[in-house]
């Protein structure tokens, strides 16, 4: 057990690898931490770069991740999360977390690779099971966090949404040309 932070610690999670633990209470509102790293610029445009992707990277923007060099690492997907992203690298408490609680996050939120997906062993009633990116996200669940739903997310979901178009593969083509456009490295 490795303290870190006055508000958090990381400590060997039950659902994957290490986790981030609150070292105390933690009210609704306030800042955990803020997520440090490089910024990657990066074109998924296809199964094989969704798998040269980092396993950590938090999406940032269009074709942008940071591939967190701190509490990032340890940030585990909940689909019943207790925190999120507000703005682009700050994570705040969604709900009042208490002393030992973990740290959890919904990775659909602010994930935009179409390629990407990983099972979930959450454990919450309402767990997705396999987890995937945000064009892939029920309404729903959109309408919940809606408020914590970065811009550039709330867009895509807005065009993207996998409801919008007739099958996956007209989804996959509307994308990858919407990605490519601008792209630079
Ligand atoms: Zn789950």
């Amino acid at each position: 057990m490795k303290e870190i932070s006055k508000k958090i610690y990381v400590k060997e999670s039950k659902t994957h690898g290490k986790g981030i633990f609150a070292l105390k209470n933690i009210k609704k509102g306030e800042t955990i931490f803020i997520i440090k790293g490089k910024k990657i610029n990066f074109l998924i445009n296809n199964k094989k770069q969704a798998e040269i992707a980092g396993f950590n990277w938090i999406g940032f923007g269009k074709n942008e991740w940071i591939d967190p060099t701190n509490y990032g690492l340890y940030l585990n997907h909940s689909c019943n999360p207790n925190s999120a992203i507000k703005g682009r690298v700050v994570v705040i408490a969604i709900r009042n977390i208490k002393k030992g609680e973990e740290i959890t996050f919904d990775y659909s939120l602010n994930e935009a690779d179409i390629f990407w997906h990983i099972k979930c062993h959450c454990g919450s009633r309402n767990c997705r099971k396999t987890i995937k990116s945000i064009q892939f996200l029920p309404y729903k669940i959109f309408n919940k966090y809606k408020l914590h739903i970065p811009e550039y997310f709330k867009k895509v979901f807005k065009k993207f949404n996998i409801s919008n178009f007739k099958n996956l593969k007209d989804l996959q083509n509307e994308w990858i040309s919407f990605i490519k456009k601008d792209f630079s490295v």
